[in-house]
């Protein structure tokens, strides 16, 4: 089979397992990238382990600082094995030259539990944070059963978690909802990604979740404004008082354009 970049997606927070048995070793990583380019594999990883006992079988797992790991596809053949006890399909890329055999499992598949890699210091905060959804008591941790890639780019994903109460996806790295690109509010229910609109109040208790997040100075910055752009763009929602000029905005998209004055792209630096 062929792969490409985008079959790699759902592999995302999933973990690679490369073991070789002539040569003695076996390696579990959790996959933080995964594309294809110039007709070779490069993933690149949270955290990687060598298995201790290999051949025959690990009997003990040890961090190791390899973070990335490259197969050409001349020398590697690509079959889908189909799911295993859990999850969904894994991929296997074998090299008869190489002697290696590679595993993909998906992020919803089977896992080696990164707590019993030894000198593992995990990345993670241990302590959830409160789900954003109105009324919803959910905390969302970094349990990766409640993970799922989200296609953010041509090339890339990064990793939403998931509220265990409600279903609604925070990004796992900044704690914040996350908007679909018609600024919906989005949901991961039944194995789907289910869009819902925000009413008017909704709007504004959106911008102000975006404008919490756009106030602390790091990466996502344009994320923010990227989204702020595009409510101020939709104008007031219909049943926003502004609309029918019968009193102050309260759909958010002032609040939206105040802020954006203030603090214009250019003027940032990452
Ligand atoms: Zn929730
Ligand atoms: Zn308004």
């Amino acid at each position: 089979m062929t792969l490409t970049s985008s079959m790699l997606d759902t592999f995302v927070g999933g973990q690679i397992e490369v073991q070789n048995e002539g040569e003695g070793y076996i390696y579990r990583g959790e996959i933080k990238t995964a594309v294809v380019e110039d007709n070779e594999v490069h993933v690149t990883l949270n955290w990687s382990a060598k298995g201790e006992g290999y051949p025959p079988i690990p009997t003990a797992w040890v961090v190791d600082n390899r973070l990335d790991y490259t197969a050409s596809l001349e020398i590697y053949t690509v079959s889908d094995i189909g799911p295993g006890s859990e999850g969904g399909r894994r991929l296997c890329l074998n090299s008869l030259i190489v002697g290696e055999t590679v595993v993909l499992y998906p992020n919803n598949g089977s896992k080696l539990d990164p707590t019993k890699v030894r000198s593992l210091t995990l990345p993670f905060k241990p302590v959830g944070f409160p789900c954003r959804e109105t009324g919803c008591t959910g905390i969302i941790t970094d349990d990766r059963r409640f993970s799922v890639a989200i296609q953010t780019s041509c090339t890339g994903s990064s990793l939403a978690a998931r509220c265990p109460v409600c279903g609604r996806l925070h990004w796992s790295e900044s704690g914040e909802p996350v908007q679909s690109r018609s600024f919906e509010k989005v949901f991961y229910v039944n194995g789907d990604l289910e869009n819902r609109p925000l009413e008017s109040s909704g709007r504004l208790s959106a911008t102000r979740e975006l404008l919490a997040g756009a106030k602390k100075k790091d990466l996502v910055q344009s994320y923010y404004h990227g989204h702020l752009t595009h409510l101020v763009g939709l104008g007031h929602a219909p049943d926003c008082p502004a609309t029918t000029c019968t009193g102050a905005c309260l759909c958010g998209v002032t609040e939206a354009k105040k802020w954006l004055a203030k603090h214009p792209l250019e003027t940032e630096t990452v």
